[in-house]
């Protein structure tokens, strides 16, 4: 089947997922509210399985991770230690004629010949305004476009009937400066706090300020300490979160991908500074000892092999969750590229249909957040290190992934169209959401072949009741089977368990308390005793 363009993909990725229940817009019968969305049926329990997963691997499944689940309001003066209240700001264009905001960095290249105005006047009226005007026409459109779009600018400054003045011409290419949708000036670019705010008690003063976490990072820097003290962990270890994030993002584009709420899973793992690994065990191992793989965390490590440890682990948890490495790229920051304090940082980045994009970044950050905690709170953020014999502000490698981009990259990645055979036998097209087992929403379906057989209902009701204690199971009933079977495909659900007649024993004792075991991307179907189903299934499922 040939493969579907690009938006067609997309277009068709957001229908089925409001269509499934995986993804709706927020506030929808009150219009929406930009960059705001809710997860449906479907889509819950694909957050739910993606941030546990995460959970268990960063924590459960590791003796030197701990969690933490902070508040999202937290004392302002955190977000100055931080550098957010001073920095955290993209630049943003405005368009000069319909308003519209864009990211500056954002802004796809024009090229085509560009007219200038020096201001319009209308005589009539004996008004005018001095005010320069450009307008882009790429190549092919008439110049009137231009003169169009001008008298517009002009009209909106009070100049009813505008006489355009100095109009000059200039070529222009691959230049940002102009609106792609309708080519007229941008403003120059301007920073753009992009934290919310709000005010916390009820005087709503400056002293009063407070915002919604841009990052759920800077809470673990700030209860290191009570964490260190409550956990009896030594460095290196780390404190990983998960939890809403808010970005007051100038353009939300690409379906989720950029939002304005969304959910980060963050883990700040804090390591010896070089000197002291130095110190103790008197080499650091260097990148180039990094074998074999996968790595294994050794004393003489220093940031930069902690750095490639946790882009390798990362790695392989998305393959565990079924993102394969040819569909990620690991991209390695230019030195140009990294904030002041980062030593090193890695974005890996997902094949999305609109184009590759950041799932998460590693960021080696040096000693920054804790020492900047340290300073504006006046509180020590040094750690005793009993083996060292030295006292020191941890150094930091930071993990930090989005659950949202990576539940819509899990929904882009498992979308296929393939074709199946209906109850006759011929071949239909079928849309099938290939999730891996261990994120699915709904892991297995239960059918009796005939809902209007009380013996087979009976049977798959206690089939589905057998299931329950262990996984998410759908039980289903209405309809052909193969239109179940279909239903599931699209909801992602990789298993799906059938009662027959021969459940029942009546072509004999043998195939009796046996079902059929369906594939939902091989469509084979195999026989299984129920009474193996839950361990079967659970090994496929975990
Ligand atoms: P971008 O450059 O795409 O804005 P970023 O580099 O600012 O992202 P970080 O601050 O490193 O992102 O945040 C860590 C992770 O949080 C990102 O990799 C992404 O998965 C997620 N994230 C950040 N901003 C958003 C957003 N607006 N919507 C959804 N997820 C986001």
């Amino acid at each position: 089947m040939a493969e579907p363009k690009t938006s067609e993909l997309m277009e068709k990725i957001v229908s089925l997922c409001k269509r499934r229940g995986f993804i709706f817009q927020s506030s929808e019968i009150y219009g929406g509210l930009n960059g705001f969305w809710d997860y449906g049926p479907l889509g819950a329990e694909l957050k739910r399985n993606i941030k546990e997963c995460w959970w268990r691997s960063m924590t459960q499944l590791r003796d030197d991770v701990v969690g933490l689940d902070a508040s999202i309001i937290m004392h302002p003066k955190i977000w100055e230690a931080s550098g957010h209240t001073s920095t955290f700001s993209d630049l943003m264009v405005d368009c000069l004629l319909t308003k519209k905001r864009f990211r500056a960095d954002q802004v796809e290249p024009q090229t085509g010949t560009a007219y200038f105005y020096t201001g319009a006047i209308d005589g009539g009226a004996g008004k005018e305004s001095k005010d320069a005007f450009s307008v882009l026409v790429p190549a092919g459109k008439p110049p009137e476009s231009a003169r169009k779009a001008a008298k517009q600018f002009y009209q909106a400054r009070g100049i009813e009937n505008p006489a355009l003045l100095g109009e000059r011409t200039e070529e222009v290419k691959d230049s940002t400066r102009y609106n792609p949708e309708n080519g007229s000036l941008l403003t120059e670019p301007r920073p753009f706090n992009l934290m919310l705010k709000t005010y916390v008690g009820p005087v709503e003063s400056e002293d009063n300020n407070a915002y919604l976490r841009p990052e759920t990072a800077q809470a673990i820097f700030v209860q290191f300490k009570n964490t260190l003290d409550v956990s009896r962990q030594r460095v290196p270890f780390g404190v990983c979160q998960i939890g809403k994030a808010f970005r007051n993002e100038i353009n939300p584009r690409n379906f989720t991908f950029r939002s304005r709420e969304f959910e980060q899973m963050e883990l700040e793992f804090f390591i010896r500074p070089d000197e002291v690994v130095q110190k103790l065990t008197g080499s650091i191992a260097s990148l180039s000892d990094a074998q074999p793989s996968p790595l294994v965390p050794q004393p003489n490590w220093g940031w930069e092999l902690w750095h490639k440890y946790w882009v390798e682990q990362r790695i392989r948890w998305y393959e565990s969750i079924g993102l394969g490495r040819d569909t990620l790229v690991e991209y390695w920051q230019e030195k140009g590229e990294l904030a002041h304090y980062a030593r090193a940082c890695v974005d890996i980045l997902f094949k999305f249909p609109f184009g590759t994009q950041e799932l998460e970044g590693i960021a080696a950050r040096s000693d920054f957040d804790l020492t900047q905690h340290q300073k504006f709170s006046g509180k020590s953020m040094e750690y005793f290190d009993e083996e060292a014999k030295a006292k020191y502000v941890p150094h930091v490698i930071e993990p930090s992934a989005g659950v949202d981009r990576l539940a819509l990259a899990l929904i882009c990645n498992a979308y296929c169209e393939d074709q199946a055979p209906d109850e006759k036998g011929k071949l239909e097209s079928r849309v099938v959401m290939k999730f891996h087992p261990r994120i699915a929403p709904i892991k297995v379906a239960v059918f009796p072949l005939l809902k209007n057989k009380p013996e087979l209902v009976q049977k798959a009701k206690a089939v589905r009741d057998l299931l329950r204690p262990h996984m998410s199971v759908f039980y289903d009933e209405a309809g052909a089977i193969g239109r179940r079977y279909r239903r599931q495909d699209e909801a992602g659900t990789p298993f799906g368990v059938t009662i027959d007649f021969d459940t029942l024993g009546e072509k004999g004792p043998e195939l009796q308390d046996t079902v059929t075991l369906r594939d939902r991307d091989t469509m084979k179907q195999e026989r299984v005793r129920i009474g193996d189903l839950v361990s079967m299934l659970l090994e496929k499922i975990r």
